[in-house]
C-alpha cells in the first residue's frame, strides 16, 4: 500500500494544520481508528483507516419537545455537519488523498462503536457516546481514507462510563417508546429497538436530557465515583 508521507514529521503536521481547519469549522474532537469487519456493517470498504469527528447536538434541539420543528433543527444539524465533513474530506484530496464520507444516519459504520473504537467516548446504555466535553451530546461522522499509519489510539481512557451505566437507567426510564430495555449487569446486553426509535422522526432526544452525563457533565461524575 502507498504511503503519502514516508516522513512522519510532514504527516504529523499535516494532521495538525488538518485538526486546526476541522477545530475552526467546528469540529468538537477527532481522533482515528482502523476499521474492523465487527465496526462496518457493509462488508466491501474501500478505504479502512478512519478520522473519526464529532460535533455539539445543538442544545435547542434537546431542549425542544421531540417534534417537527425539533426534527428541523436536527436536520439542519445534519445539513452543517455533511457541509463540514465534505469541506474536510475535499481538503484531504485537494492534498493528494482517496476518501469516503460517512455522515450520521449512514447505514455503513457503527458509528458509536468506531468513534469508541477511536477513543473519543464510551457508548452508554442509551447506545450513545458518552464523550468528556459533550457527555452524549455529539453526532458522529467520519471519512474512510487511504493515509497509512495515522496515529490510532491504543486504549479508551472512558471504559469507566460503563461501570457507572450499569447502576444508572435514566435513559431508560425517560424513553417514552420503550426502545431501550434495562439488562441489570452487563451494559451490552441492555437492548435498543431502533425501529421503536423516534429520534429520526421527531428529533426525540429524552435519552440525552435525561442522561447524568448530559445534566453534570462528564468530569464532575468521573471526579465523584473515580475520585
Ligand atoms: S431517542 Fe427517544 S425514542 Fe429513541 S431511544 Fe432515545 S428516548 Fe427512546
Ligand atoms: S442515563 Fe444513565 S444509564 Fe443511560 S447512558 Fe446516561 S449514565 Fe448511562
Amino acid at each position: 500500500m502507498y504511503t503519502i508521507y514516508p516522513n512522519q514529521d510532514k504527516k504529523s503536521l499535516f494532521l495538525k494544520k488538518f485538526e486546526e481547519k476541522a477545530k475552526k469549522l467546528g469540529i468538537n474532537s477527532i481522533a482515528y481508528t482502523k476499521i474492523s469487519p465487527k465496526i462496518a456493517t457493509e462488508k466491501d470498504l474501500k478505504y479502512s483507516n478512519a478520522i473519526v469527528m464529532t460535533i455539539k447536538m445543538w442544545d435547542e434541539i434537546i431542549k425542544e419537545s421531540p417534534s417537527e420543528k425539533a426534527k428541523d433543527m436536527n436536520s439542519n444539524l445534519y445539513k452543517k455537519f455533511k457541509e463540514i465533513a465534505f469541506i474536510l474530506s475535499k481538503y484531504l484530496k485537494e492534498n493528494g488523498h482517496c476518501t469516503k464520507l460517512v455522515i450520521p444516519n449512514e447505514k455503513l459504520l457503527n458509528l458509536p462503536m468506531i468513534a469508541q473504537k477511536a477513543g473519543l467516548g464510551y457508548i452508554g446504555k442509551n447506545k450513545l457516546l458518552i464523550t468528556p466535553n459533550l457527555g452524549p451530546q455529539v453526532k458522529i461522522a467520519a471519512i474512510l481514507t487511504d493515509i497509512e499509519n495515522l496515529p490510532f489510539s491504543k486504549e479508551n481512557e472512558h471504559s469507566w462510563v460503563k461501570n457507572y451505566c450499569k447502576e444508572c437507567k435514566k435513559c431508560i426510564e425517560g424513553c417514552e417508546e420503550g426502545s431501550l430495555q434495562n439488562h441489570p449487569s452487563n451494559l451490552e446486553k441492555s437492548a435498543f429497538n431502533q425501529d421503536k426509535c423516534t429520534a429520526s422522526t421527531n428529533a426525540c432526544s429524552y435519552c440525552i436530557e435525561k442522561c447524568p452525563f448530559y445534566i453534570e457533565g462528564y468530569f464532575q461524575i468521573r471526579e465523584k465515583n473515580l475520585g
